[in-house]
């Protein structure tokens, strides 16, 4: 082990993860030293495939000339500069840019914080606030459903509904009513009904609990719902924003347009660190007037490095045609997916445009074979990492199609090796 890991070992803290194993001296933790288009390379200099775009942020693919080069000619203007009492053209651009992303603009208020999690504690600050100020302190709940993720922040842990990310505690500070689906929904009393300020979902696809489909046209129904009783819809868009499911927001594919649409992983291309919590101007209107102000912010607000590497994404979208290529590698995707449908250990293929969950089984998950998996992936030049018994495959979007035939045979012969005594 060089010295470098072994001070890695000695003083770094890692992200959910078991770390005596990890400070194991049998362990030997990869070091990424470089990134090029879709592949990464390690401090051996074996490259690999990045398969879940570096933890479902990466979209263009690592150092792309167009995003580089818009970090560095922010650089060399000035790193960082405060949004409070202050702005910034950066800033300025990108929000104008993203407003015009939804036609019509029917979200035209953009709030900047620094991740996913904060996007979420924005929208759900004010959802609640809104609500407290305008004439309905006693709407005071958010909906949410089970298996859904939004972050590990203690408010956006609050309207999870994963066990293992909500720590020692189950709601913070606000009400949550989870509910498992739509048909529950229907199932609510007047009274609950009445204490609804908002409702929070991942469209379509819930991430972390698996890549879980949603019933198509759920969402859609769920709008319609919040809409008859003025539920402001919170949609969750951190994984799905940016063009993962076929369309630059999953909410398109179902003609929805919610209260808020909360952005982060994709909004830089994968590079920096930087969140938007998109509303109306009726939820902006409501936070208008003699000493109101939302109470809400952080040191890094709309960070103009992070806003410019955005910017630099957002031109790679328009020259590079981004979203008229994806039909043709979605559907590719599909083909090879649907490939691996007859290996024995593979229980279920789920996909929901260029987000893939290839579940594994039936295995006990103290085994952790969706770590194994991934593990042995890498041997395969493949990285990923499981959710449980699912491996993800998400790519990112400048995956070519040959790339993504090398990605899908990888885990086929993965998923081969470790079910011994099957037919190869
Ligand atoms: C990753 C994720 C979050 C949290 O984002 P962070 O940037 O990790 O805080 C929230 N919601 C969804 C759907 C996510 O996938």
């Amino acid at each position: 082990m060089t010295s470098l890991l072994q001070t890695e070992k000695r003083h770094l803290w890692h992200p959910f993860t078991p770390m005596q194993a990890w400070c194991d001296d049998a362990h030997d933790p990869m070091m990424l030293v470089s990134g090029q288009g879709c592949y990464l390379t390690d401090q051996q200099g074996n490259q690999y495939l990045d398969g879940n775009s570096s933890i479902w942020t990466n979209i263009h693919g690592h150092n792309h000339p167009t995003i580089n080069a818009a970090i560095r000619a922010q650089l060399d203007q000035v790193a960082h500069t405060s949004f409070l009492g202050f702005t910034h053209e950066p800033a300025i651009q990108l929000g104008r840019q993203l407003v015009d992303l939804l036609p019509g603009g029917p979200l035209s208020r953009v709030f900047f914080s620094d991740n996913g999690s904060t996007a979420i504690e924005c929208a759900i600050r004010m959802t609640l606030q809104y609500w407290k100020q305008n004439g309905h302190p006693e709407r005071d709940t958010i909906l949410t459903f089970d298996r859904a993720y939004h972050g590990d922040t203690l408010g956006a842990a609050s309207v999870g509904g994963i066990p293992i990310f909500k720590g020692s505690g189950n709601d913070f500070g606000y009400r949550v009513l989870r509910i498992a689906d739509f048909t529950a929904l229907q199932a609510l009393t007047e009274e609950e009904i009445s204490r609804l300020a908002g409702a929070i979902i991942e469209p379509l696809i819930q991430g972390s609990a698996g890549m879980r489909l949603w019933p198509k046209g759920m969402l859609r129904s769920l709008s319609d719902w919040c809409k008859a009783r003025d539920v402001l819809l919170i949609l969750d868009e951190v994984m799905t924003g940016f063009g993962r499911t076929g369309k630059m927001f999953a909410c398109q594919n179902e003609e929805v347009v919610p209260d808020f649409l909360c952005l982060a992983k994709g909004i830089t291309g994968g590079y920096l660190p930087l969140a938007a919590t998109m509303t109306t101007e009726r939820v902006f209107e409501g936070f208008l007037g003699p000493g109101r102000a939302f109470y809400y912010g952080h040191s890094y607000t709309a960070n103009q490095l992070g806003c410019a590497a955005a910017l630099g994404s957002l031109q790679v979208f328009r020259e590079q045609r981004v979203m008229e290529a994806l039909p043709a590698k979605i559907s590719h995707f599909t083909a090879l997916l649907d490939s691996l449908r007859e290996l024995p250990a593979v229980m279920d293929i789920r996909q929901c445009g260029m987000v893939a969950g290839v579940e594994i089984g039936p295995f006990a998950p103290e085994h952790l074979m969706g770590v194994k998996t991934c593990l042995a992936a890498r041997k395969h030049g493949l990285l990923t990492r499981p959710v449980v018994d699912t491996i993800v495959l998400m790519p990112p979007l400048a995956v070519t199609e040959a790339e993504l035939t090398q990605m899908v045979e990888a885990l086929r012969l993965v998923i081969l090796e470790i079910t011994p005594g099957q037919p190869g």
